[in-house]
């Protein structure tokens, strides 16, 4: 699972884990809605005990205070009287530290819904968010048919006004955009081309900057961390970029779901769940990486010993371990696999119970998909006549699954199909 993809990220060390946490090929995290907004249990309680207080202060001191109130206290109180909803819900949705990252890919699409496993309606009230290019939401897009991924920034003018227009469109109350150039580079001060060029189909006045991954030294295979460059304008209103973090990681937000229904719903929600589990599955083994660093920093205060049986290398420094492994994985250098976690026995109990949730979710996901594999019946049966027909109508009728083809040449019918003979890419395990 480690093999080819980037786990390592630059210390403070920490053995403890959000195990919510969610990760990209590229070994960054992010964390879904439904976590963001779930309050620790016992400030709930503190909160609600408090309330009835809180609603007896002058509509300006409320203000103060909702003003002081984290995201998940904020959430709770959109669900309060009018005027406290309202207030909370402006704070909420315009806090600057929370980052929702978006499919840049779906973007650039048409971003319809059938494509999506985003809440639409969700969508409407963020004001910064960050579009990745190399982030995938959905496996339905019509480009990315046989397995392909596409993973770059359309050209030409008519493809950038047609990105800006979507982008207004779903993301009507955006001020705050962030460009992701999909391809890491080698340190240096020059702004990526194609996000640059494509932040100049906006007409809008919202900031906008770009993004890329730099290695940490010369090689490819080095830890990244992310540039940022932003938008500015010199005297002849010409557009100057400049770069204003070396080290960008903001607190990211994975958008909130729809609510699957129907066939095609259970469908998607599989194809969705599948993706979760890819990205939980390496975000376990960044935690494995933290927690190995900071257990042999902190608590044995000894050189960092390599797990792999056939390596067992040690390390003095805090980070060089990572970056051995980090470079062993991308250079299929016999450090595969699961990684494993260091030697206390507190923390391997943590880890086992978390990889007993991943081999549960996978099973679950593996009988998902034969019981919707039973219901499709064999070839010309009135199983298969049935529920191709309730497949293709949901296509044709139902709003949360609208595209701009034909439902018969749609690509989740086409992988649908596939994946109900069995004959598709096999799910992850
Ligand atoms: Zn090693």
């Amino acid at each position: 699972m480690a093999s080819g993809f980037r786990a390592a990220q630059v210390g403070p060390w920490s053995t403890s884990c959000d195990w919510n946490l969610r990760a990209t090929q590229d070994g960054e995290t992010r964390i879904p809605f439904r976590y963001h907004v779930r309050p620790v249990q016992n400030e709930t309680y503190a909160m609600k005990g408090g309330f009835h207080r809180f609603l007896q202060l002058p509509a300006e001191l409320q203000k103060h205070v909702l003003a002081l109130c984290d995201s998940a206290t904020l959430f709770q109180l959109m669900q309060t009287s009018y005027s406290t909803r309202q207030e909370a819900k402006k704070l909420f949705w315009s806090d600057p530290t929370s980052r929702y990252i978006v499919d840049g890919q779906w973007l650039q699409a048409g971003g319809h819904p059938r494509h999506t496993n985003y809440d639409l309606e969700a969508l409407a009230h963020m004001h910064y968010i960050e579009v990745s290019f190399i982030d995938y939401t959905s496996n339905f897009i019509k480009e990315w048919r046989e397995g392909e991924y596409y993973c770059y920034i359309r050209k030409g003018e008519e493809q950038r006004a047609a990105f800006w227009a979507t982008l207004r469109r779903r993301f009507p109350r955006v001020i705050d955009v962030v460009l992701n150039e999909p391809n890491s580079k080698r340190r240096g001060q020059i702004p990526p081309e194609e996000p640059t060029q494509l932040a100049t189909g906006s007409s809008d006045v919202m900031s906008i900057s770009v993004s890329q991954l730099v290695w940490s030294n010369d090689k490819w295979y080095s830890p990244e961390t992310r540039f940022l460059w932003r938008r500015g304008y010199d005297n002849h209103s010409i557009p100057t970029w400049d770069l204003t973090e070396t080290s960008w990681n903001p607190h990211r937000i994975m958008p909130p779901i729809k609510t699957h229904s129907g066939l095609v719903g259970d469908y998607q929600r599989y194809d969705y769940n599948d993706l979760d589990l890819k990205e939980l599955g390496r975000a376990r083994d960044i935690h494995a990486i933290h927690a190995t660093e900071a257990y042999y920093l902190h608590i044995a205060q000894a050189p960092c010993v390599c797990p792999w049986p056939a390596c067992g290398l040690q390390f003095e420094q805090a980070g060089e371990w990572s970056t051995h492994h980090l470079e062993a994985c991308l250079r299929r250098d016999d450090h595969e696999g699961t990684v494993p976690p260091p030697p206390s026995a507190s923390i391997r109990t943590a880890f086992l119970h978390h990889d007993m949730i991943l081999a549960q979710k996978r099973h679950q996901l593996s009988d998902e998909m034969m019981r919707m594999q039973a219901a499709w019946g064999e070839p010309d049966s009135p199983e298969r006549r049935a529920v191709s027909h309730q497949f293709l109508k949901q296509l044709r009728d139902d709003p949360l699954y609208a595209g701009e083809v034909a439902p018969e040449e749609s690509e989740i019918w086409i992988r649908y199909q596939r994946d109900m003979d069995g004959v598709g890419n096999p799910p992850f395990f």
